[in-house]
């Protein structure tokens, strides 16, 4: 059982290996017990390189792109924003075969959850390409793209095709009639293994406005 003051110190990062289908081999270590992601600076610099002449999508492109896709609608909540992301991943990447960063999802009383994507969220809020109002870390929080955020996001765009791009603004807009509990509901059924009651960690308590 982790909480703020008893974080996870990863003292066992577990060496996993990737291979792209045009080829490329990297690898990061992730720790088992709470999933933390961490790239070795050396295979950090070679996805970033190579990202700049491939397809392959970081937490934040997607995060840009998913508000991107729902034309003007704000996310509501950063647990939503969160259900989201792993649905993208784990469906929508995975059924158009889009190359993607692994933010390191963990079981969690709420279910899956990032600390990546609030990591990133946060990165991306200071860069001023992300705003939210809203009483932060509740579902009253509404996350959107600020106008330089729209002009990245747009970018980003680009290294979709055109139907992917038309089925993830279908995916948003389906999901965007979800609540955060239907939501929660229809990734408890589908991904059990990503629900775990016994785990207490006080995630929100990360997450500041600044
Ligand atoms: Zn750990």
């Amino acid at each position: 059982m982790m909480s703020r003051k008893d974080e996870c110190r990863c003292e066992h990062m577990e060496r996993v290996d990737r291979t792209l289908d045009d080829g490329l081999s990297y690898y990061y270590y992730q720790c088992p017990t709470c999933y933390r992601v961490e790239y070795p600076p050396c295979e950090a610099q070679k996805l970033l390189e190579y990202s700049k002449e491939h397809l392959f999508m970081y937490v934040d492109d997607w995060i840009l792109l998913w508000l991107y896709v729902g034309d003007g609608a704000p996310v509501r909540g950063i647990t939503k924003l969160q259900k989201d992301i792993f649905i993208v991943l784990m469906e929508f990447a995975q059924q158009n075969d889009i190359p993607s960063e692994n933010p390191g999802f963990k079981a969690y009383k709420f279910g899956p959850y990032a600390g990546r994507i609030d990591r990133c969220i946060d990165t991306l809020t200071k860069m001023g390409f992300v705003t939210s109002y809203g009483r932060i870390n509740t579902e009253s929080e509404r996350f959107f793209l600020t106008e330089s955020g729209t002009e990245a996001a747009s970018a980003i765009s680009h290294k979709l095709t055109e139907d992917q791009l038309e089925s993830l603004r279908n995916l948003r807009r389906d999901l965007q009639q979800f609540s955060v509990q239907g939501e929660m509901t229809y990734v408890y059924s589908h991904y059990p293994e990503y629900t775990d009651n016994s785990v207490v960690f006080e995630r929100t308590l990360h997450r500041r406005r600044s």
